[in-house]
C-alpha cells in the first residue's frame, strides 16, 4: 500500500496524475452543494444508470440523482486504476470517493470501469442491473471520448475538433504559456467528419437503450437523456458548425428516434439537454473554449450568475426530472440549461472582452485564474483544506 506525497505532474496543460484526497474533497464539495439546496418533499428517479459517470457532467448527474433523490446509481466509466506508485486517474478517485460516501449514507452505488462502447461492458452492466436494481427509470449518457472501438464494425474511429468547409482562424489562449494568439484550424475531411459522428454521435447511446429494452431492464415511463452544447456564435465554426456539431446533430436525431421508441413501448421519453460551458477535461481540449470560458466566468461571476457542473445538474434534477415534472424545452424539444450563459447582456459583455483580449490584459479582464483553479481542481490539486505536504494512500479500490 504505497503512501506517497503526490505532486501535480503536467504534460503541456494536461495533468497526468491525480490526488486522491483532493478528488475526494471535490466530490464532497459537490455532495454538500447538492444536499444543502435539496427542496423538501421532492422525489425523483430511483434507479439510475449514468454512462460517463466519473468526471464532469456525468459525475454531477450521478451526485444529483443520489443526493437529490436518494437514487440507487450505477456508473459506467473508463478510468485508469492506480499501479505501483503511479496514481489512478482523477475519475477513478472521484468514483472511489463517491462509493465511500454513498455507503456511508446507505445509498446503493456500483460501477463498471471499462469501455462503454464495447458489448462486454454493456452486458456486464445489464447483468448488474438485473441482479441489483431490477429496472431503470433514468439512463443518462454523458460520454466524452476521443475515440471509439466499434465492436460491430471491427474498427476504431477517432474524433477531431475541426471546422467544416474552410479553415478557421480565431483567438485562443495557450493554457501552459498564457499567450493569447490566433490559431488556424484546417477543415475536416469527410472521413474525419464521419468518424467524429461515429464517436460522439448517438449510435452507441441507441445501442445502450436497445440492449436495455431487449433485456427488459427499463421501467414503465423510463427516461433517457444525453448532453450537448450550443454556445455563442464566436464558437460556432469550431463547435456547432464543426465536426462535433455534426455529431451532436446526430445525437439530437437519435434522441427523437429513441423518444418515439420509448413512448410507444413504455410510455417513456428521450431528451437532449443543452448545458452551459464549464471546465472539464473534455472542454479544455477544444480550441477557443478556454479563452471563451475564462471571459464568460468573469462576466457571470460579476453578475452573480456563475454555475459549474453541479449547479447545472441540480437545476436539471429539480426543475426537469423530479417526479411529476415534464422537462420544459425550446422549440426544438431540447432542455435549455444554457439560458443564463446565452442571455443577451452576458454575451454582449463577453464579446466586448473577447474583442479586446490580449496576452497583456488577459489576467485583468478574464477569470483565467478561476479557469486554471477549476482545471487543477478536476485532478484534485489546489483544493482548499487538503494538505499536499502529507503522504496519502494512492492505492485505493473502487
Ligand atoms: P468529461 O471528460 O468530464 O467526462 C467524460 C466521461 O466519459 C468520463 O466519465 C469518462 O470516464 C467517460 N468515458 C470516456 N470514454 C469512455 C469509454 N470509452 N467508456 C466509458 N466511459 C468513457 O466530459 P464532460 O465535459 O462532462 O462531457 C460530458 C457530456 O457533456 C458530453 O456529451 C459533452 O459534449 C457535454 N457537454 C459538455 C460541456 C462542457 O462545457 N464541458 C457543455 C455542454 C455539454
Amino acid at each position: 500500500m504505497p503512501e506517497q506525497i503526490v505532486k501535480q505532474r503536467s504534460r503541456g496543460f494536461i495533468c497526468i496524475n491525480a490526488h486522491p484526497e483532493g478528488c475526494a474533497a471535490m466530490v464532497e464539495r459537490h455532495i454538500q452543494a447538492m444536499s444543502a439546496k435539496r427542496p423538501s418533499g421532492l422525489s425523483g428517479p430511483q434507479n439510475v444508470l449514468v454512462v460517463g459517470a466519473s468526471t464532469g457532467y456525468g459525475l454531477a448527474t450521478r451526485i444529483a440523482a443520489a443526493w437529490g433523490f436518494g437514487a440507487k446509481t450505477l456508473g459506467v466509466f473508463f478510468e485508469r486504476p492506480p499501479e505501483g506508485n503511479k496514481t489512478a486517474s482523477a475519475g477513478y478517485y472521484n468514483s472511489a470517493a463517491f462509493h465511500r460516501r454513498a455507503r456511508r449514507d446507505g445509498l446503493y452505488a456500483a460501477s463498471v470501469n471499462g469501455d462503454a462502447f464495447s458489448d462486454d461492458v454493456k452486458r456486464q452492466t445489464a447483468a448488474l442491473i438485473r441482479k441489483d436494481l431490477g429496472k431503470l427509470d433514468l439512463v443518462v449518457y454523458s460520454l466524452a471520448a476521443p475515440r471509439r472501438a466499434n465492436p460491430r464494425a471491427g474498427r476504431t474511429y477517432q474524433s477531431v475538433l475541426k471546422p467544416i468547409g474552410q479553415s478557421y482562424t480565431g483567438k485562443t489562449v495557450d493554457l501552459s504559456t498564457r499567450i493569447v494568439a490566433d490559431v488556424t484550424v484546417e477543415p475536416a475531411s469527410q472521413p474525419e467528419i464521419d468518424e467524429t459522428v461515429a464517436v460522439m454521435g448517438g449510435e452507441d447511446w441507441q445501442w445502450w437503450i436497445e440492449l436495455l429494452l431487449d433485456e427488459n431492464l427499463l421501467a414503465a415511463g423510463a427516461r433517457t437523456l444525453a448532453y450537448t452544447y450550443v454556445g455563442p456564435q464566436v464558437t460556432w465554426p469550431i463547435y456547432r458548425d464543426g465536426t462535433i456539431g455534426v455529431a451532436k446533430k446526430h445525437l439530437a436525431a437519435t434522441a427523437r428516434h429513441l423518444d418515439g421508441v420509448l413512448r410507444s413501448r413504455l410510455g417513456g421519453s428521450a431528451w437532449v439537454s443543452v448545458n452551459k460551458a464549464v471546465v472539464t477535461q473534455a472542454s479544455a481540449a477544444i480550441p477557443m473554449i478556454p479563452l471563451y470560458v475564462s471571459l464568460l466566468f468573469r462576466v457571470m461571476r460579476k453578475k452573480g450568475l456563475h454555475e459549474g457542473c453541479m449547479e447545472q445538474m441540480r437545476r436539471l434534477a429539480f426543475e426537469h426530472l423530479a417526479a411529476g415534472r415534464t422537462p420544459t424545452t425550446d422549440n426544438q424539444g431540447m432542455i435549455r440549461l444554457d439560458d443564463l450563459e446565452l442571455r443577451d447582456d452576458v454575451q454582449a459583455e463577453v464579446m466586448d472582452l473577447w474583442g479586446r483580449a490580449t496576452t497583456e490584459n488577459l489576467e485583468e479582464i478574464s477569470d483565467l485564474a478561476g479557469f486554471r483553479l477549476d482545471f487543477n481542481n478536476l485532478f484534485g490539486f489546489e483544493v482548499d483544506g487538503v494538505d499536499y505536504q502529507q503522504p496519502t494512500e494512492t492505492d485505493l479500490t473502487l
